[in-house]
């Protein structure tokens, strides 16, 4: 037999991480790695925080999983954790991100279908965009390399380039159930939305009562150094994905609306067998009691903004690698001159975890959590590997 028993879609690298404390991460041979990946933008608190640990041992000690068919006083009180701190007046918990955009897409046709409009039922989304792996998010996005051999797929979605106010408007017509978006596209290169365009397509949601749904997945829980993105743009959004960072490591999401835009999700409408349950719940306020602590997501803008100005100058040193360092709060891309997974591939053999991204970037997303000493070492030994790298030849 040639097939691996770990199914072989990930060509996995040759770090093999056994154990984690804060931002570093431990291989199986005690190799050491500076973790500026955080699991793609998950473990907000890094490795082995105390108070994440802790909540999870005595959550399952205390009870682990029960079902959506009973009352979930754990359910109940981080819904309305979350509801106090953002635009949100309901959420459904789900165990991915994709399962999160799952229900914002669903939730968007369903608004439409309750008032008795079902032909309104495609979001309109953006050119590169990242919403997942299931048959509806890879359906919702232009990319090849995600849809390839997939056919068919979902009908309901009409892709347009992003930031590209004109053409999304151009794209509303008698179908058009709202828009999906990325405020900051992750897997695309960290590319944040300009605020015109995001308040553009606010305003068209709100003169033709169309869903404004943000895939915050990547983006939101602190990362950009807000609770989350929208709050950037001064505009609020119908619907919001999140997912990554919110269960700190432990696998989750949560699909939030308004009580408007839920007004379809009725009792049988929608549903998860694991979503919500007490250990989720358990290790989800967790990170929101470190996250919502006073001064915590001021420490994120300082931290970002020290990072961001020290990327920025070392640029003029290597500037046959580097063009441009883009992105908010501690979700920063720099943009290369040459292959990015290449660089990121030879960070890694010198002990620095960064991930790569698309159009040439290299994503650095380190744990919310880190310290001034730790943007130090990284930009030293990133500036050491950047002198020392020689560029591959192009094939
Ligand atoms: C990671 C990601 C997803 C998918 O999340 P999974 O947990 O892998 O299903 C969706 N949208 C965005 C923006 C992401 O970055």
């Amino acid at each position: 037999m040639a097939i691996t028993p770990l199914m072989p879609v990930y060509p996995r690298s040759p770090v093999r991480p056994v154990r984690g404390e804060g931002v570093y991460l431990y291989g199986e041979g005690g190799e050491k790695y500076l973790d500026f990946a955080s699991g793609i933008a998950v473990n907000l608190l890094g490795h082995g925080h105390p108070h994440l640990t802790k909540a999870i041992q005595d959550q399952a000690a205390t009870l682990v999983h029960v079902s959506n068919l009973y009352g979930s006083p754990q359910g109940e009180a981080f819904a309305r954790r979350l509801v106090e701190n953002s635009f949100a007046d309901t959420v459904f918990f789900t165990n991915s991100g994709a399962e999160a955009v799952e229900c914002a897409i669903k939730t968007a046709r369903r608004y439409h279908h309750h008032h008795g409009r079902p032909e309104k039922n495609v979001l309109i989304t953006f050119g590169n965009a990242f919403h997942g792996r299931t048959m509806a998010t890879i359906s919702a996005t232009d990319q090849p390399k995600l849809r390839d051999g997939f056919a068919p797929l979902l009908p309901g979605f009409t892709v347009v380039p992003f930031d590209d106010l004109a053409a999304a408007e151009a794209a509303v017509d008698e179908h058009s159930a709202g828009f999906l978006v990325e405020p900051v596209q992750g897997e695309g290169g960290i590319r944040p939305a300009s605020a015109a365009f995001m308040q553009g397509l606010r305003r068209i949601c709100d003169e033709r009562d169309l869903m404004l749904v943000l895939d915050e997945v990547q983006c939101g829980v602190a990362r950009t150094g807000r609770l989350y993105a929208y709050e950037h743009y001064d505009i609020e959004p119908d619907i919001l994905a999140s997912a990554k960072g919110i269960g700190g490591g432990f696998p989750m999401g949560a699909c939030l609306a308004t009580e408007k835009a839920a007004a379809g999700m009725v009792i049988g409408t929608h549903g998860s067998t694991y979503g919500g349950n007490p250990l989720a719940m358990a290790a989800g306020q967790a990170v929101f009691d470190v996250i919502l602590a006073p001064g915590f997501l001021d420490h994120v803008t300082r931290m970002g903004e020290r990072l961001r100005g020290a990327l920025e100058q070392m640029i003029p040193n290597h500037d046959h690698l580097f063009e441009s360092v883009r992105g908010l709060g501690l979700m920063l891309g720099v943009k290369m001159k040459t292959d990015s997974r290449a660089f990121v591939t030879y960070l890694r053999e010198h002990g620095l975890l960064t991930v790569a991204a698309g159009d040439n970037v290299m994503r650095v997303l380190p744990p919310l959590i880190l310290e001034e000493a730790h943007v130090a070492e990284f930009i030293e030994r990133l500036s050491d590997a950047a002198r020392r790298y020689e560029v591959p030849q192009a094939a």
